[in-house]
């Protein structure tokens, strides 16, 4: 596989470090709000990077934090921290707002059907690593104490800037926005390990440390959680590409400091989704989150196909009127897939429509290519069976509940094709059902279900009452 690594800014061949095993890691969300749809785009970038590795063969074992501490307004080290602000906003205490919206992401990323990492780690519960890492870096010279808090010197190490993707103006202090001059620094790049003066000195959480009451800075936390967990050297390494300045430049200083050699070998970043007026935002303008999709009458699936359908290297534009033709397009492709029958599978022919999907992606996770490679399986001169088990053989990776869909719609095809008078009989059964388990007439109610069964008619018990399903 062929993957553009930021660092050397090539696609290169992907060779993990131990053959056939793969170790991931992910910038997690701030938990301080809901995500909005542009934070998801690069989950779901992620998530397709992860699934085609472990398609290729791969063993990947994947890594995310969860910043519920730490993360500044200005992603450098001015501003209030971004966990407090959201538990003022909502008057309630940082662990609270940190646990609701952990769930929220992962609610978000379950409808987007995004798979959970391996290991999720909230960064209040790894401080004792950070503080362990942050006394190495004391020790060796690669950090000083100045005006109560604790700063990684950039001056101690070969080559800071390693992303190439700014110039020495932009450190100056105001360039960037909300950065403010801090005369601790002794160098314009250093940035906060440990906290223990800020403007804000109402900080919730703080734990002790040699260097008095405090908390951490934001970029150690993903270079400790990762170390925690992937050990001393990492194959990939994720986010968004806004991440690569400073967040991931300052992990790679203190990590390669810390550990004396290199650290990651490649670094995958997603561009960015904006709106038609620019930068996506959580406090102005339309704040687009995934439950706004859904109020909208979308279905999440559609957001994730929109998102496939353009190379991650690009930044895309949303507007509700792409949303739309994603939406049209992800259905029209449902309904292509409920008219295939149960066929038997052509071997040769699985083999060579599924080396086209392959190429795509190998070469640097090309989605956009790889929903081609989707509609000429549909178009090929070959038989459905071969269609559908390429289909679930592609879904595997882009998580369309490919099959999932095109069987709500074989269903509710069903339904609309049957006898109405018989439809109406067994709504009356459903509704006598009912009624049995209310009279705690079990007997009667499971005569009913089997008599229906018998039918063709399978029932499914939800919170919301009994739904059926026509087996065809
Ligand atoms: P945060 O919760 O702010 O730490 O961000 C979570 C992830 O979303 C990070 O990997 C960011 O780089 C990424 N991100 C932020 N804004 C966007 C955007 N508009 N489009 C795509 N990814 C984004
Ligand atoms: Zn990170």
């Amino acid at each position: 596989m062929k993957l553009y690594n930021s660092l050397t800014r090539e696609k290169e061949t992907f060779v993990p470090r131990e053959p056939g095993r793969v170790s991931m890691y992910t910038c997690g969300p701030t938990v301080y709000h809901y995500a909005h749809i542009g934070n998801l785009r690069t989950y779901i970038m992620e998530d397709v990077l992860e699934k085609y590795l472990r398609y290729s063969g791969y063993d990947v074992k994947r890594v995310m934090n969860i910043t519920d501490v730490g993360h500044l307004t200005s992603d450098a080290d001015t501003g209030e921290d971004k966990m407090l602000k959201g538990a003022r906003r909502e008057k309630k205490t940082v662990l609270e707002i940190a646990q609701f919206y952990t769930d929220a992401f992962f609610a978000d990323c379950k409808k987007l059907n995004i798979r959970r990492p391996d290991i999720v780690e909230p960064a209040t519960k790894c401080i004792g690593e950070f503080i362990k890492v942050i006394k190495k870096l004391l020790a060796d010279g690669h950090a000083y104490e100045a005006g109560g808090n604790v700063y990684f010197d950039t001056s101690t190490i070969p080559q800071y800037n390693v992303f190439h993707n700014f110039q020495e103006e932009d450190l100056q202090e105001g360039v960037r926005e909300g950065v403010e001059k801090d005369s601790n620094k002794k160098n314009k790049a250093d940035f906060v390990l440990w906290f223990t003066k800020s403007k804000f000195d109402d900080q919730e959480l703080k734990w002790n440390s040699p260097w008095g009451l405090g908390y951490p800075g934001w970029h150690i936390e993903c270079s400790c959680i990762s170390m925690k967990h992937l050990g001393e050297y990492l194959d990939i390494h994720c986010g968004g590409v806004d991440n690569i300045f400073p967040h991931h430049t300052n992990e790679i200083a203190q990590s390669e400091a810390y550990l004396g050699h290199p650290w990651c070998k490649y670094w995958f970043h997603v561009l960015h989704l904006n709106t038609s007026s620019g930068k996506m935002s959580k406090s102005s303008g339309e704040f687009l989150t995934v439950s706004l999709l859904e109020e909208k009458g979308y279905d999440p699936m559609a957001y994730r196909f929109f998102c496939l359908q353009s190379h991650y290297r690009k930044s895309l534009v949303f507007t509700w009127e792409n949303l739309d033709n994603a939406a049209s397009a992800y259905d029209k492709l449902l309904h292509s897939i409920a008219k295939l029958k149960d066929e038997p599978v052509d071997a040769k022919a699985f083999a060579s429509l599924r080396e086209s999907f392959r190429a795509a992606l190998d070469n640097d996770l090309n989605t956009s290519l790889a929903i081609t490679a989707l509609y000429d399986v549909l178009k090929a001169d070959t038989s459905d069976g071969t269609k559908l088990a390429l289909l679930q053989d592609f879904d595997e990776v882009l998580s369309l509940h490919l099959l999932e869909g095109a069987a709500k719609i074989r269903e509710a095809q069903a339904v609309e094709n049957a006898d109405p008078a018989w439809i109406a009989q067994i709504e009356e059964q459903i509704a006598r059902r009912a009624q049995a388990k209310r009279e705690k007439d079990f007997a009667t109610a499971d005569a009913i279900r089997a008599s229906l069964l018998e039918q063709g008619v399978l029932l499914e018990d939800t919170p919301s009452g009994t739904t059926y399903k026509l087996k065809r």
